[in-house]
């Protein structure tokens, strides 16, 4: 039965009552609670037992067919949840507001929260990565774009041309999980979103509009942003329903202050994770990370993915690392002090959004007292960042918050003795009951003489006696004992003074968890008010932690301090692939890569195998690390800051997109064609192979020749077609370097040294045989390249000009001779005779030339 076939006037009123608030949350499963369950109904039901292999049921709700429904036990609800919300579902966790017990007629219910993937706020998030919501604000003319970190409180907005490419682009960067979009948007964009990356998109177009989060935006005067955060907020105000407090102000993203390279780059160059099986060893960001705390962690991988342009701002982090780098002592001690501390802004949202437990609240002391240290190291080494202690903090949470807290905050076991004496008489009087009670077991058994009596407790029937049947005959009239309970080998009694006790460590208990609750929440309030000035400090310690962790990389693997200079030059002394060096048991040959003013193209040739695609790797990675003011893998360095790198490596179709090969090579070349500029990287790997020889070559010539006329970057172009070589005759900025192998016979070794100057050979066939294809077939292979080999020699024909450069090329004389006999003729003149006889001379003309 579905929710719309309902007869609501038959319906019972609990279901009723569901049925208004589902109206409110359509897109949203509703947990419901009833008791000690989470239940489900109606189409929520038959979802959530489908998603979460639940057993279906129905309930009877006045209706003639029962209602599906099904449940879980509220206790167990969080790995339920987490797995809905990795599924991409949102859930709205339905509370009872009023005490069953003490509700007459209907319990009160309401929403609590909405759980989205893009809200979260728990431990189920990785701690080295951010959790971006963001929102696309169609303002018909331009795109207003935010983002903000629940967990962390950043909070980012930018505004967009109303173009769609770059607005995917933009959402694609910040790895969204969420977006929520006004209803102006261009349905297309929903369904790229939703279909093609798996994005959870909320159509709405509330905008917030009371006074508590103008403070986010209050620098800011577009209008523009204003308008894209408050549209974001409203929703997660309506999701979360508690305070957002610790959101930061909002930081607009400025393009120009960062190395761009889009998502194809970003995989392409393994910067996160690796190709071939995504994962996080072997990656770049494997490499980097010694990062000792969360936020240092995130600080590092978002780095990675935004690298700088401000050479003030990267050459300043060089000098810190070099500092850190002398004084080694200050460096292990800074280590671990950074160890000590937790992810302090995580743990500043929860205590703002008020679902901290003690447990956190020990962290954050914890956290806390590392700083005094910290401070004075980064005194010592003149850090240019000043950090705040919180002694006060400290003391009250030292004073308050006790040691072995349980996870939950209504069992008792927060606050420590000694921190407030209403509680500590509370806690007294609870004792002395008890061992009242202790003391009435032995006085109990000397008067009676019953050795194996004694007192127990159950939530049931409270504090008894239990006396075994073999000793009941002992038990006298005078005793006063009233039997309460009758078990297969005992009985068991309560009397009125044990029944009088019990009432006070009962009262007294609850009294004490109440008490423990309300001093722990005041603490979280006192806590709450430091929130924004941790939140400054957590930014200081994860900038720290990011460059230590630069020091140690660089010194345990003997990076340099590269050079960064205004001039259009490249000059890297032996520069290595700091991950293949790591990783490959092989010692890493080390290659130079030089590209002064006069050069801005190399062609690299090689066979395959070689290191072609290494080689290429290895200068976009030592430009990011160089960007993100990281230590580089080689001898010396000078470099420029580059706007944009762009990669075309690897054939990988795109799968999602449905394209081939080639399309996503010529697309990924465009992008790098009209957007390149000549402060870009260009790294083009065997370029145009996914098609026929001579269009991928003619492509290739083209490509190469309208990067060296019109944008000048530099640009590494790997390429099989060794014809295309003989370009670096007309393109002055364009160099041929090789990577070498030596043959011996007919085995080929491959020194991974790059070479200035062109190879001939592509050696395709020694790979092949080295790869073991059978020996015939090899030998067939190579018969049918002398062949090839043989015909290249009469048809030059991939030599020709420029297109662009309208340089006059040599012709011959016979070429001469026949464009001034073709110019001559009129055709309209002619006979068909006289046509035939001109030809058979101009073929003969041509003969000549070819002989
Ligand atoms: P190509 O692109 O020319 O086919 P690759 O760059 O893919 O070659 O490199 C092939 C293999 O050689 C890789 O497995 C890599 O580990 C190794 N290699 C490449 N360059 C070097 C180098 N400079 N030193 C040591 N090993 C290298
Ligand atoms: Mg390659």
């Amino acid at each position: 039965m579905l929710r719309s076939d309902v007869d609501r006037t038959k319906i019972s009123p609990m279901m009723l009552q569901y049925l208004e608030i589902k109206e409110k949350y359509e897109d949203t499963i509703i947990f419901f609670r009833l008791g000690d369950f989470y239940e489900m109904f109606f189409e929520d039901a038959l979802l959530a037992s489908r998603e979460l292999e639940l057993t279906l049921t129905g309930k009877n709700c006045g209706l003639e067919e029962r209602v599906p429904m099904c449940g879980i036990p509220y206790h167990a609800y969080k790995s339920y949840l987490d797995k809905l919300i990795d599924k991409g579902y949102k859930v709205a966790i339905c509370e009872q507001l009023t005490d069953p017990k003490e509700t007459k007629g209907m319990v009160e219910r309401d929403v609590i929260q909405v759980v989205t993937c893009g809200t979260r706020l728990d431990d189920s998030l990785n701690s080295k990565d951010y959790n971006y919501i963001g929102n696309i604000y169609d303002f018909e003319y331009c795109y207003g774009v935010s983002f903000i970190d629940v967990s962390t409180g950043y909070t980012y907005g930018v505004i967009l041309d109303y173009d769609k490419d770059s607005l995917l682009k933009e959402i694609l960067t910040y790895n969204l999980k969420e977006v929520i979009v006004n209803s102006k948007i261009d349905r297309s964009i929903v369904t790229l979103l939703r279909e093609q990356y798996n994005i959870l998109v909320t159509i709405r177009d509330t905008i917030y509009e009371q006074d508590d989060y103008h403070y986010l935006t209050e620098d800011i005067s577009d209008i523009r942003i204003k308008t894209t955060i408050h549209h974001l907020i409203s929703y997660l105000l309506e999701t979360k329903k508690g305070s957002l407090s610790h959101l930061q102000k909002v930081e607009l993203i400025d393009h120009k202050k960062h190395l761009l390279f889009d998502t194809h780059t970003k995989k392409n160059l393994e910067l996160i994770e690796t190709i071939r099986n995504r994962d996080r060893t072997y990656s770049l960001l494997w490499l980097l990370d010694k990062t000792k705390t969360a936020m240092g962690g995130r600080l590092l991988k978002s780095n990675i993915e935004n690298p700088l342009t401000d050479v003030q701002e990267i050459n300043r982090r060089y000098d810190i690392i070099e500092i850190l780098l002398t004084e080694f002592i200050l460096k292990d001690e800074l280590r671990e002090e950074l160890d000590k501390v937790y992810d302090l802004e995580r743990l500043c949202s929860r205590i703002s959004y008020g679902n901290s437990n003690a447990r956190d609240m020990i962290q954050l002391k914890n956290s806390l007292i590392a700083l005094p240290n910290i401070k004075r190291i980064l005194e010592e080494i003149h850090y240019d960042k000043k950090i705040e202690v919180f002694d006060d903090l400290v003391e009250l949470l030292e004073k308050a918050i006790n040691l072995d807290s349980p996870i939950g905050l209504h069992e008792g076991g927060l606050i420590k003795e000694g921190y407030n004496s209403e509680l500590d008489e509370l806690k007294n009087i609870r004792k002395n009951s008890k061992d009242f009670i202790l003391e009435l077991e032995n006085e109990e058994k000397e008067r009676t003489g019953i050795k194996n009596l004694k007192v127990g407790f159950n939530k049931v029937f409270g504090y008894y006696i239990e006396v075994s049947k073999g000793n009941i005959k002992d038990i006298k009239d005078e005793y006063g004992w009233i039997r309460k309970q009758t078990l297969t080998n005992a009985e068991r009694y309560i009397t009125p003074l044990l029944k009088e006790k019990e009432d006070i460590i009962l009262g007294a208990e609850e009294k004490i968890i109440n008490l423990e609750y309300k001093l722990f929440t005041d603490v979280r309030e006192i806590a709450k008010g430091y929130v924004s000035r941790i939140q400054k400090v957590s930014k200081v310690i994860a900038e720290v932690d990011m460059l230590l962790s630069f020091a140690l990389v660089s010194e345990e693997n003997n990076y340099i301090r590269p050079i960064l200079t205004d001039e259009h030059m490249i000059k890297i002394v032996e520069g290595r692939h700091p991950v293949v060096e790591k990783v490959n048991k092989k010692e890493y040959v080390a290659n130079d890569i030089i590209m002064g003013n006069d050069t801005d193209i190399l062609l690299i040739t090689g066979p395959n195998m070689a290191g072609k695609s290494t080689y290429m790797r290895q200068l976009a990675i030592t430009v990011i690390m160089a960007q993100i003011g990281c230590f580089v893998p080689c001898k010396s360095c000078i470099i420029p800051i580059f706007d944009q790198i762009f990669t075309r490596i690897g054939a990988s179709d795109d799968l999602v997109s449905g394209d081939s090969t080639f399309m996503v090579e010529m697309k990924e070349a465009n992008i790098a064609i009209s957007h390149a500029t000549m402060n870009s990287l260009i790294l083009f790997d065997e370029l145009g192979r996914g098609t026929a020889t001579y269009d991928g070559m003619s492509l290739a010539q083209a490509i190469l020749e309208y990067i060296h006329d019109k944008i000048k970057a530099k640009t590494l172009f790997s390429t099989h077609y060794h014809e295309l070589t003989t370009l670096a005759n007309q393109l002055s900025h364009l160099k041929n370097v090789h990577v070498s192998a030596i043959e011996e016979e007919g085995k080929i070794t491959f020194l991974h040294k790059v070479k200035n100057g062109a190879i001939d050979k592509s050696y395709g066939i020694h790979v092949a045989a080295l790869a073991q294809l059978p020996k015939d077939l090899i030998e067939r292979a190579d018969e049918i390249l002398g062949v090839y080999e043989h015909k290249s020699i009469k048809q030059e024909t991939f030599t020709q000009t420029s297109l662009f450069l309208d340089i006059d090329s040599p012709k011959n004389v016979e070429q001469d001779k026949v464009y001034e006999k073709l110019e001559e003729i009129n055709p309209l003149e002619i006979t068909p005779m006289d046509a035939l006889n001109i030809l058979y001379e101009l073929k003969q003309e041509i003969k000549k030339g070819t002989h």
